[in-house]
């Protein structure tokens, strides 16, 4: 493979590095603070799934581009949901390149140093978040700084709740996000899609069924 000189860049695409986004996320957020254990997720959830995990949880449109984040368990073993007050960290230090509509609220792009290349980029998408109003495009953020907060999504009729989506792709170095849409992006050329849950600092846990009910304080 290495010797195929087509494959490009791609071919050599490594995980990034690790996160802390767990942790930033309970130092941001009071509530999650009570004893966080480890991340929950409905098989739907996770990255490349073909399956919705809300509603009728019949198949999605496109496989799932990224992981829902949603439901954590804590140490005593009770279950939580994040909710419309959750304030979501950035992953690693970058610069805004997007801010685009989705159907529950709005998604961010950060764009990110991707290790020394010089023809690769890398970016993380925060989907489904209410960013304020003084988030502009080309701003700078730092790791665990604040994006925004989850949207609320008690007016979809889809009945899903509140969640976060995070997307890691690797990119072509200076694309363009002017024709980045949700639609297409698990087809796109310049963008390779990584599973977020590569990054996560903490512990997961996949259950086929969830115990009801969902909403949980
Ligand atoms: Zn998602």
């Amino acid at each position: 493979m290495g010797s195929n000189e087509q494959t490009s860049g791609f071919s050599q695409i490594q995980s990034p590095a690790q996160t802390r986004f767990t942790e930033y996320l309970i130092r941001e957020n009071d509530r999650i603070q009570d004893g966080f254990d480890s991340w929950l997720f409905h098989p739907g959830m996770l990255f490349h799934s073909p399956n919705k995990w809300w509603g009728d949880r019949g198949k999605r449109n496109t496989p799932h581009e990224g992981l829902d984040l949603c439901l954590y368990r804590d140490q005593d073993g009770r279950i939580h949901c994040l909710d419309d007050n959750t304030r979501i960290p950035v992953l690693y230090d970058g610069v805004i390149v997007a801010i685009v509509n989705d159907f529950l609220g709005k998604s961010v792009i950060v764009e990110h140093q991707y290790d020394d290349s010089d023809s690769l980029g890398f970016c993380s998408i925060y989907g489904h978040i209410n960013p304020p109003d003084n988030l502009q495009l080309g701003k700078s953020v730092k790791k665990g700084g604040i994006l925004a907060t989850i949207a609320d999504s008690s007016r979809s009729k889809s009945g899903i709740q509140p969640h976060l989506h995070i997307s890691l792709g690797v990119t072509g170095k200076f694309i363009s996000y002017e024709r980045f849409d949700w639609k297409t992006i698990g087809s796109w050329d310049l963008l390779t899609l990584l599973d977020p849950l590569l990054v996560l600092d903490r512990p997961y846990q996949v259950l086929e069924d969830f115990p009801a009910p969902l909403r949980q304080g």
